[in-house]
């Protein structure tokens, strides 16, 4: 005899659903969560690991190969990024990259 699981509709049914793990996303999800409501969160970016996903937060400037900078090169490869103050050696692996794409935590697509 199958073993059916009966409780499937139920256990994928949700009082509130939530789009976007940012703080607000996030926030507000803790909140519902804390007040006993069934939530649900979606997050289409990557999966970033506190500390892990990090790598570049206690360098120093002189430790990266462009000290901090983008050269020429990656900044004509990506004209869209390349506007974005925060595109900078240390953070550029969390942008999308060589495409006509706006800021997406780090998809090279
Ligand atoms: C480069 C940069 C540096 C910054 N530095 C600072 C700083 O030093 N200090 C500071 O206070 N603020 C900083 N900010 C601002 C701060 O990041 C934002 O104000 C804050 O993240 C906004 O939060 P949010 O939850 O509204 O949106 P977001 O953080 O953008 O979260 C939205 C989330 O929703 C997800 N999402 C979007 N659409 C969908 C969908 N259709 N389905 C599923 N998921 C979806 C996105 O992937 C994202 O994870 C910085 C912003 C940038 C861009």
């Amino acid at each position: 005899m199958a073993n059916f699981n009966i409780d499937a509709k139920q256990d994928r049914t949700y009082q509130a659903i939530v789009i976007g793990s940012g703080i607000s996303g996030s926030w507000a999800a803790k909140e519902l969560c804390e007040h006993g409501v069934k939530t649900l969160v979606l997050e289409r970016g990557k999966d970033v690991k506190h500390i892990k996903d990090y790598p570049t937060t206690n360098m120093l400037p002189y430790e990266f190969e462009h000290r901090g900078q983008i050269t020429e090169e990656v900044r004509k490869e990506n004209p869209v990024v390349s506007r974005c103050y925060a595109f900078r050696e240390d953070a550029q692996h969390f942008f999308c990259q060589r495409s006509g794409a706006s800021l997406c935590t780090g998809k090279t697509i």
